[in-house]
């Protein structure tokens, strides 16, 4: 049995949004902790910081959505129009709200410190329409607001992602589970590394259609990975969980020879708990990652554990000098070849006095290519004490692509070597 779907739109406002200036990373914040809750977002549409854009947006997802999540607009500048706006739209007037004032008093005197009074635009932050529940923000001075109408729920947050987050969690997410009785929703996910999403998808080619229709089942290429994921509604979480508990079971065992992992979580988070688990350290020494990989690895709380640095040797001297490359290889193969990630690999496990090392070196692009080493030529090593493995890619994508690209293969030939590794 499903549920009916308790639905929700979100809008984005801001010119920013639709240069391109600022990436909407608020809207998958937000259609991340909706869908947690059983809530179905339907819809996301991003405005202009104009009037009558709004307005009519804010018609539109009416017709669509249960709840209606506004983003943006709500700053002390000439630009932010949102609060005078919802003030007309619900039919209300700008009134103080003394909790707010206090609030923006407090932040302004005992926290920023700033000297000289309060600009009065500032002090404009506690006004709010008296049709609005006032949601505390506690990590800023403009505050959300929630209007009902119609059976709708309207909510407004700041742009600011830091504040939206802070909001969202302590006051949105509560109401609406007051509010609404939702659905599960459950997601299980499974990660896949070594072969595109067409390999993938022949092995599951009678899965897929044997699925019930409230199962539904996602493909998500990135980066040489696919992440295959299941999708299922019902009533409670755990009837859910049950009868998809044997779904996700066919399905990792049909991409057994590729799984990488049956959570939602990065190479690098996978790499860790091997590392962890066998109780081993690594490092890197990358060239054309530039510590990319490093980055990866320490983005993860707790890496210190297994991962112990990098030499970003990015100039040949830097191979040389610190991972003890020869001169010769590199005269002789050059700094993207086989023997010279062989030798940085090596390098690392001495230098850095660690059980695994994984190296890099390749040609990012655009330019540097030659006929026998086009861009888009890499070559990743990893070395043990007891033996080294290299791993030749030919890619064919911008810099920032390739690189993101080197980085995932490369993490995802050290796990197959570590889990290789006696
Ligand atoms: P505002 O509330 O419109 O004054 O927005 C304040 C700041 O939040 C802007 O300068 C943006 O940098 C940021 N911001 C606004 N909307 C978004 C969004 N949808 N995603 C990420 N950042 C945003
Ligand atoms: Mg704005």
């Amino acid at each position: 049995m499903t549920s009916p779907s308790v639905t929700a739109s979100i809008i984005t406002i801001g010119d920013e949004l639709l240069i391109g200036q600022t990436i909407d990373t608020n809207s998958a914040f937000i259609a991340q902790e909706l869908n947690k809750i059983g809530v179905w977002v339907r819809r996301r549409v991003a405005v202009g910081d104009v009037y009558d854009e709004i307005w009519n947006a804010l018609d539109e997802e009416s017709k669509q959505s249960d709840i209606i999540i506004i983003t943006g607009g709500l700053g002390p500048t000439a630009d932010d129009i949102t609060k005078p706006l919802l003030c007309n739209y619900f039919g209300g007037k700008l009134v103080v709200n003394e909790e707010v004032l206090a609030h923006v008093k407090y932040l302004f005197e005992k926290i920023y410190r700033r000297p000289g009074p309060i600009l009065e635009r500032n002090l404009k932050q506690a006004e709010v329409p008296d049709v609005c529940t006032v949601l505390h923000n506690a990590r800023g001075t403009a505050p959300g607001m929630l209007f009902n109408k119609d059976g709708r729920v309207y909510i407004s947050l700041p742009g600011v992602p830091h504040e939206m987050k802070g909001l969202m969690t302590s006051e949105v997410i509560p109401r609406l589970l007051n509010e609404f009785r939702m659905p599960a929703i459950v997601h299980k996910t499974v990660f896949t590394a070594g072969q595109g999403e067409s390999v993938i998808a022949e092995l599951l080619k009678d899965f897929e259609p044997a699925l019930p229709a409230h199962i539904k089942l996602a493909y998500l290429p990135n980066y040489g990975m696919v992440k295959l994921r299941l999708t299922a509604k019902g009533n409670s979480k755990a009837e859910v969980e049950t009868e998809l508990q044997p779904y996700f079971e066919k399905l990792q065992e049909l991409v057994k020879e590729y799984l990488v992992t049956n959570e939602d979580e990065g190479l690098e988070i996978v790499v860790g708990k091997i590392l962890k688990e066998k109780n081993k350290t690594m490092a890197t020494a990358e060239s054309c990652t530039g510590g990319y990989i490093a980055h990866l690895i320490t983005s993860v709380a707790g890496s210190s554990a297994w991962y112990k640095g990098s030499v970003v040797s990015y100039d040949n001297t830097v191979k040389e000098n610190l991972l003890g490359v020869q001169h010769e290889t590199l005269m002789s193969a050059g700094a993207v070849s086989k023997e010279t990630v062989i030798q940085m690999a090596n390098g690392a496990v001495q230098t850095l006095k660690v059980d695994y090392a994984l190296a890099t070196s390749g040609i990012m692009g655009p330019g540097g290519g030659s006929e026998d080493k086009p861009v888009g030529t890499a070559w990743i090593a990893v070395a043990s004490k007891e033996k080294t493995e290299t791993l030749k890619l030919n890619l064919r994508f911008d810099r920032q692509r390739n690189i993101a690209m080197t980085a995932a293969n490369a993490l995802n030939f050290l796990r197959k070597f570590i889990l290789s590794d006696a």
